[in-house]
């Protein structure tokens, strides 16, 4: 039986001269769950050509989007920013309008023997451009701005050498960027300033060091939903999330502690818990608690899920905080995703 194949070539062409592209590897320009049968690629450093064959029996309609949208938004980014962490990838494509790949221009189609090549044309200058832009927006949404920020410097997280223990005992720091500090968080066009711990519902949750517990939500009573979701709405016309907001509302059921200036020299440092389920009685404010001692559980209160009665997205947030004269700063910030986790890894004990 003739086989009927259809062979369609992709030319991604840029208009700059200077290199725009860093191709170092051949990622299929596809999905890799689509049935190519075989895929071969010409990369050089401004454009792509890649010919892709497949057999058009076995499912037509599905080859027929690959053409409409021959390349996903994962290749793309990757391509225009190599050094981005794959989960801060997968983030931003979310997040990001991808209007560039309309831009995709229809060149030509001729058909050969069993085959039929068809050509396309990006201006792949435009999109990066356009990605580019998009990516930057998400990573300019204001963090919380502090109540008495005078600008100061951010730490040099690098110099810090006093280490402390993780908050729940057995459990990593995940690796997820969307988890860590400097995610965007586009729900109350913020920043993300800690580490989310994803532990199940009542998990033990301890202080990182010695301190002073100067909050302790011991008798909180979760929000109305549509409480939350008005103030979030009211918020949200002034485009980053205000401190109040943030303290009151979203971290929920939370303790605080403060660390004073020993833990890290040149800086007063509190440690932050968020969303929990529970704290024992006993660790009410003021008292002086030691590093280790667990004095509650985590949960999701302050998070939709809990005001809608739900245990979902359970999760232990956690944030450590320093400040100087000039101001407030969250452990991590500003650092590309390779030099957090570094910082992360020395910070806490193994
Ligand atoms: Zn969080």
């Amino acid at each position: 039986m003739m086989k009927k194949i259809i062979l369609l070539t992709f030319f991604i062409i840029s208009c700059s001269n200077k290199p725009v592209l860093v191709l170092n590897d051949a990622s299929p320009l596809v999905d890799d769950d689509t049935a190519i049968s075989t895929t071969t690629y010409n990369i050089s450093v401004d454009s792509i050509k890649a010919s892709i064959t497949f057999d058009i029996r076995s499912d037509f309609d599905k080859y027929l989007l690959d053409v409409q949208n021959p390349i996903n938004k994962t290749f793309l980014i990757k391509r225009f920013f190599p050094s981005l962490h794959d989960s801060s990838i997968s983030m931003y494509e979310n997040e990001i309008d991808f209007l560039g790949l309309n831009s995709r221009r229809f060149v030509s189609m001729n058909k050969n023997g069993n085959e039929i090549n068809m050509k396309f044309s990006i201006d792949t200058l435009q999109l990066k451009s356009h990605i580019e832009t998009e990516i930057k927006k998400l990573k300019d949404l204001l963090p919380i701005h502090y109540l008495f920020d005078k600008g100061g410097k951010v730490p040099d997280f690098s110099k810090i050498t006093n280490k402390i223990i993780l908050p729940i005992d057995g459990l990593s720091f995940p690796k997820r960027a969307s988890r860590l500090p400097n995610a965007p968080r586009s729900y109350r066009s913020g920043t993300h300033r800690g580490i989310d711990f994803f532990s199940n519902w009542g998990t033990p949750v301890r202080s990182v060091a010695d301190g002073i517990i100067i909050r302790s939500d011991i008798n909180y009573k979760e929000m109305p939903a549509n409480f939350r979701i008005e103030m979030l709405k009211r918020a949200s016309v002034i485009n980053r999330t205000p401190s109040d907001i943030f303290n009151e509302l979203l971290l929920g059921q939370a303790v605080i502690i403060d660390h004073g200036l020993e833990l890290f020299p040149g800086y007063r440092s509190i440690s932050i818990y968020a969303h929990l389920s529970s704290i024992i009685p006993k660790f009410e404010t003021g008292y002086n608690i030691k590093s280790g001692e667990i004095f509650g559980y985590s949960g999701n209160t302050g998070t939709s899920p809990s005001t809608k009665g739900t245990k979902d997205e359970s999760h232990l947030h956690w944030e450590l905080i320093l400040q100087d004269s000039k101001g407030e700063y969250y452990f991590g910030q500003d650092l590309e995703y390779s030099e957090l986790i570094e910082a992360l890894d020395s910070l806490f004990i193994k």
